[in-house]
């Protein structure tokens, strides 16, 4: 639906063969996706049970009705991204592989698929802090897992809405003009908009930017803007070579 929609109202310019950059991308997705399968999901699924089963975590210190205890799991969940996010810009070897996600010349709803698999490997201590600190149970997991999937595909997207709804939906949920700025190639509009769901995560942080023009932005990152850096072979192998200055 969001590709369908790209084509109809495009926000930004496209620079790259469509086709092609989406197909290059659901390779990355397939990749992204068996990591999650064999390696996250057989981590983190019996840990949300046992902290349930143990009543382990923030949310088990006093007992809550279910219904907030998965709201508030899940707004806890979505702030440690905004965290872990931040962190894969700032941890040298770990932008290594978030750099795979940003050097994309075009922004799409395809981008969004675009993880190397080392980022979510990496990313699997991490989801596993988020659940036994905060008190994740199976449920909460799930509901969070299938509301940043679909966030992360409609922030992504490259579909023009109208501004008068953009500017409302901001004060609330990460939309497209808002993260077409963090993948600007200037990298201090990179560092601002860093939430993956709720905005309220930048507002308390004073990250957030509104201030950039979409027919201003080029996105990518500046030290690789040819369409050589965004190949399969070479985004894959990006990681584990010599750093450009970024
Ligand atoms: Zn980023």
């Amino acid at each position: 639906m969001l590709t369908a929609l790209e084509r109809r109202r495009p926000l930004r310019r496209v620079r790259e063969v469509k086709w092609r950059h989406v197909s290059r991308n659901i390779v990355f997705g397939g990749a992204a996706a068996a990591t999650v399968n064999l390696l996250e999901r057989p981590v983190v699924e019996p840990l949300a049970r046992m902290v349930q089963r143990r009543r382990f975590g923030l949310l088990y210190v006093r007992r809550l009705p279910p219904p907030l205890h998965l709201i508030l799991a899940v707004v806890l969940l979505d702030y440690t991204l905004y965290v872990w996010h931040v962190l894969t810009h700032r941890v040298p070897w770990l932008w290594r592989f978030h750099l795979v996600h940003h050097v994309d010349r075009d922004l799409d709803a395809s981008t969004a698929f675009r993880f190397h698999a080392g980022e979510l490997a990496l990313s699997i201590p991490w989801r596993a802090m988020q659940i036994a600190v905060i008190g994740v149970p199976p449920d909460a997991l799930h509901v969070w897992q299938n509301i940043v999937l679909l966030s992360i595909l409609f922030h992504h997207s490259n579909v023009e809405l109208p501004i008068g709804v953009e500017r409302l939906l901001t004060r609330f949920v990460v939309t497209p003009r808002l993260h077409g700025i963090h993948h600007s190639s200037v990298p201090e509009e990179t560092d601002s908009n860093w939430s993956s769901g709720l905005t309220v995560w930048d507002y308390l942080h004073g990250t957030l930017r509104l201030d950039v023009r979409q027919e201003d932005i080029t996105i990518g990152v500046a030290a690789y803007p040819a369409p050589a850096d965004v190949t399969l072979a070479n985004s894959f192998a990006l990681p584990f070579t010599a750093q450009a200055s970024t």
